[in-house]
């Protein structure tokens, strides 16, 4: 397959007394013939002064008997069909040079039967389910036999199976309509007598040229239903029958000329291969089943009685959906493996109970608060210029700053409210520190970055922990940290270039972030100590099980002693002795031991993820605030950070730069946020703000800083 192929041109002489030696002449190796035209005998006859051509063939059938023709012509072609090619076998020539005889032969005898003949009796040694269509054939019409062949393996199990077909063409008549002019004049032009071989021979030219990508196959019925057989991917050969004598061999010229444009034509034989579907779900059917037999030996060789390889049924899956829950709620340990189908429906039931979890906070997070879209800039300022919210997405005169998460950075919270909701933190806090008892995490104390909530115990309801989340990010985004400000002025000088940030992180980390950084290692070091402890216990557990096995076995095999030796009984009760007796108490006692740890272990673990979450808030805030130092530190204009100075309750780390930056660009919306935030408290001076605010937009860099020192001064 692929590869491209010539197409296979033969020459067959008609036997003749009569033969011209003298004109005509085979190359040595029977694959030429020479035809040289006598000066005295060329005029008249040939229009240009070549008296010599040279053809070469693949053969060159001379003096030829039927059998020879067929093993030289045929026989690779129908055998090559039998394995899948399409294979066409053409004869062209003359009237009466011998196509049909070669294609047919005679039916007199035997031995003068044709390629047909041939070809089928050669398909039928080989079993092939074969059948032709006969034309009626005169030599003004074409005639093309077409073998089908279709061929099954021996091996009944082989659902692979080959179609093909074999195009026997006996084609019309060659001879040319002879055009001659006046006498003494040569011939001008010579036409087919049938019409359809003038476009068998266009179709073949363009075949035969690599540039031509469009092949007239639709010009007449004959190469249409040569398509498929012609060029293509087919094994094709040409037989030219000519005669071998002088009068014919303005004919035999012309005959030998198609024989050498057809031997430019290539074509690519490809093997017509075709599934028995029915065949092929049997086959697999029995492949699956013996699979299965196998799987069943490997399991029952590694112990594992019992595994189902099944599609699994609505309850078995709705256990995966629970076993997923439990897991991620954390009572449930681990899932154990069990089978591959098994993975891939945990896996996929981590994808349910996530979307389900995704849209349950929605859900919560709507019922509790108006959410507004972030990008939905005409609902906020609808919103906004409603007196409903101001800048810091709060909705005005909500009693603990609970509002909007519209993602906007504030600058600030209002003092009193910040005050007011860091002390309720705390006391709350408090509380449920002192109600989990001492061994709590530091975090919650020291920091008012903590959760309101101290402990996440597995059980605790989703809403908690939305809750939880929601409160987070407030507390995150608007409280800064209580270490600040005192060391605002003692900052060193600025230096020209900004040091890279790990560098600048380890002195944060040491000055004035080291307080946070204390905190956050404490925090993991607890972390740490509680994972120890969770191993540990994990282990104990582990024992415990395996000796609770081994009793169960010794005590298995203590009654099956029993109840070998015949049992006794005492007014309905079994009498045992004192060995089995003492290991019911030994397992009794493992039992309970396990329960305990497998407490603890519980414990524990919600501890961990309490802690695991105190550790993630910590790393957050360090980074937080580092990149807020940083970026007073070294970017922020030192003018600005003037106007900034204590006092205000703008804190300048809070202002991302590109904020500041950005107010030098006619930046309405960010220039009247700016005003907002300066506002003193009372949502009545909002809409006189908001009108001062319109007169002032259209003001300069320096003229909105200096509104800012002004309302800043107020
Ligand atoms: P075509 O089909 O090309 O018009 P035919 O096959 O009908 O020519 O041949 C014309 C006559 O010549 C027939 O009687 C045929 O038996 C005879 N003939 C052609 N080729 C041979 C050959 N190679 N040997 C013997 N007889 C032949
Ligand atoms: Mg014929």
């Amino acid at each position: 397959m692929g590869t491209r192929k010539k197409v296979h041109a033969f020459v067959r002489v008609k036997p003749t007394d009569d033969f011209a030696h003298e004109m005509i002449k085979y190359g040595d190796d029977n694959k030429s013939i020479d035809i040289h035209i006598k000066k005295d005998l060329q005029k008249g006859f040939v229009n240009n002064k070549q008296t010599d051509w040279s053809f070469k063939l693949d053969g060159v059938l001379h003096n030829a008997s039927q059998d020879l023709v067929y093993e030289t012509v045929a026989k690779d072609v129908v055998a090559q069909a039998l394995d899948g090619y399409n294979g066409t076998i053409m004869c062209y020539g003359q009237t009466g040079a011998g196509k049909t005889y070669t294609m047919t032969g005679t039916t007199e005898n035997y031995k003068h039967r044709g390629i047909l003949p041939r070809a089928l009796q050669q398909g039928e040694t080989n079993r092939i389910i074969a059948s032709h269509t006969m034309n009626k054939n005169s030599s003004r019409s074409h005639c093309i036999f077409t073998i089908y062949v279709e061929a099954h393996s021996r091996t009944l199990s082989d659902e692979k199976y080959i179609t093909s077909k074999i195009n026997l063409v006996d084609l019309a008549g060659s001879e040319r309509l002879k055009k001659s002019g006046s006498e003494g004049r040569v011939l001008k032009e010579a036409t087919y007598i049938n019409k359809s071989l003038s476009f068998l021979e266009q179709a073949i030219i363009a075949l035969g040229d690599q540039k031509r990508d469009h092949i007239p196959f639709r010009q007449c019925k004959l190469t249409h239903a040569l398509k498929d057989s012609l060029g293509g991917n087919c094994n094709m050969v040409l037989l030219t029958n000519i005669y071998g004598e002088a009068s014919q061999l303005e004919e035999t010229l012309s005959s030998l000329r198609f024989a050498s444009r057809m031997k430019l034509v290539t074509t690519e034989p490809a093997i017509n291969e075709k599934y028995d579907a029915e065949r092929m779900v049997k086959n697999l059917e029995k492949e699956l089943a013996l699979l299965k037999q196998e799987l069943a030996i490997h399991d029952s060789l590694a112990n594992r009685t019992l595994v189902n390889y099944d599609p699994m049924d609505e309850i078995q899956i709705a256990e995966i959906n629970s076993q997923v829950r439990r897991y991620l709620e954390g009572t449930l340990d681990e899932i154990d493996i069990i089978n591959l189908r098994q993975i891939q429906e945990v896996f996929n039931q981590f994808r349910v109970v996530l979307s389900q979890q995704e849209q349950e906070v929605e859900l919560t997070l709507r019922r509790k608060y108006t959410l507004i879209d972030k990008n939905d800039f005409a609902a906020i300022s609808a919103v906004q210029k409603a007196g409903l919210m101001d800048v810091d997405g709060h909705l005005v005169g909500e009693p603990d700053g609970q509002g909007f998460g519209l993602g906007v950075t504030p600058f600030s919270a209002k003092p009193g409210k910040k005050a007011k909701s860091k002390k309720m933190f705390k006391e709350q806090l408090s509380t449920s520190a002192r109600k989990e008892g001492a061994s709590s995490p530091v975090g919650g104390k020291d920091l008012d970055f903590s959760t309101s909530k101290t402990q996440l115990t597995p059980s605790s309801k989703e809403g908690d922990v939305k809750d939880m989340l929601m409160r987070d990010r407030e507390t995150s985004s608007t409280e800064p940290l209580p270490l600040d400000s005192p060391k605002e002025e003692l900052r060193p000088p600025r230096p020209s270039t900004p040091p890279p940030k790990p560098v600048a992180f380890e002195d944060f980390k040491n000055e004035r972030g080291s307080e946070i950084n204390r905190i956050f290692k404490e925090n993991k070091s607890i972390l740490n100590e509680r994972r120890k402890r969770a191993s540990e216990t994990t282990q104990r557990i582990n024992a415990i099980k395996r000796e609770m096995d081994m009793t169960k076995e010794a005590l298995n095999f203590q009654k099956s002693l029993r109840e070998k030796q015949g049992e006794y009984e005492n007014k309905g009760l079994m009498i045992i002795d004192e060995e089995e007796f003492l290991l019911i108490l030994k397992l009794k006692d493992l039992k309970k031991q396990y329960r305990t740890e497998y407490q603890d272990l519980r414990d524990l673990k919600a501890e961990i993820q309490y802690c695991q979450h105190l550790v993630d808030q910590c790393r957050h805030r360090l980074l937080m605030e580092f990149d807020i130092w940083y970026n007073e530190s070294f970017f922020i204009p030192e003018d600005i950070q003037v106007s900034l100075k204590p006092g205000s309750s703008i804190r300048p780390g809070m202002v991302p730069i590109s904020r500041i930056v950005s107010l030098g660009e006619d930046d309405q919306d960010k220039f009247s946020q700016l005003q907002q935030t300066e506002l003193p408290e009372g949502p009545d001076s909002i809409s006189f703000y908001n009108a001062k605010v319109k007169t002032e937009q259209k003001h300069n860099y320096l003229k909105t800083m200096m509104g800012f020192q002004q309302a800043h001064r107020k």
